[in-house]
């Protein structure tokens, strides 16, 4: 079983997914979030990202991690809620928005140039997951459940398909050994990272992607005609 500061794989170019869709809803504070606990990432998203963090919380609501995120300077892009939420199985929580950079990880790590091989600036260039989970803080237990694992396999699979330059998959223990060690050693990193990288967890495409506009019919018609 590996530890958590060896949790890390690269996703092959060739195996990127053309699409895959996300179950996420906003949480209710995610525009204090995006105004307050986060930055520009300096570049396009598109160029920028390259690196998806796995964090868990140690704590056992989602309302845990928000509040500590309004006192301190930290914030991640989605939450994955605990088997006692009641949105646990239904979908995940948006908390910044892609497009900026959140506070995930500790700007000057040097680790993660040899992690990562291309400088510290993590938060920058990669976005974060936080899944609510205790680790095990005090002892209370609190094995992460299937569909957490599952979610947090498909936002990897979401932002793969959806950033071209995607490549590390890494946990937060890896890039801060000294300070961290999430998700924690209950996390099922080969699980999860077979899940990513067969694509066993891509939830269906919308058949109606594969209908073709016909544009013909809308002739003559008073649509789109200046
Ligand atoms: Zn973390």
């Amino acid at each position: 079983m590996p530890k958590p500061i060896d949790y890390y794989f690269q996703l092959p170019p060739e195996a990127r997914p053309s699409y895959s869709p996300l179950q996420e809803e906003l949480h209710p504070d995610f525009e204090w979030l995006n105004q307050n606990r986060a930055r520009s990432r300096g570049k396009d998203v598109f160029e920028a990202i390259d690196t998806v963090v796995i964090h868990a919380t140690a704590g056992y609501a989602t309302s845990h991690a928000v509040e500590n995120w309004h006192q301190k300077v930290a914030s991640a892009h989605w939450i994955i809620p605990d088997e006692k939420e009641p949105q646990h199985g239904h979908f995940v929580w948006g908390t910044v928005a892609e497009a900026k950079a959140a506070y995930h990880v500790r700007d000057a790590i040097t680790v993660a140039e040899t992690a990562l091989g291309d400088g510290p600036n993590v938060n920058n260039r990669s976005l974060g997951i936080e899944i609510v989970n205790t680790q095990d803080v005090q002892n209370y237990q609190d094995p992460f459940s299937t569909w957490q694992v599952t979610m947090t396999a498909r936002i990897v699979l979401y932002a793969w398909a959806k950033y071209p330059n995607l490549k590390h998959v890494i946990s937060h223990a890896k890039l801060d050994p000294t300070r961290r060690d999430d998700p924690g050693i209950q996390f099922p990193w080969d699980d999860f990272k077979n899940m990513v990288l067969t694509h066993s967890v891509l939830p269906p495409r919308n058949p109606l992607v594969f209908e073709t506009v016909d544009l013909d019919a809308k002739e003559g018609g008073s649509c789109c005609s200046p």
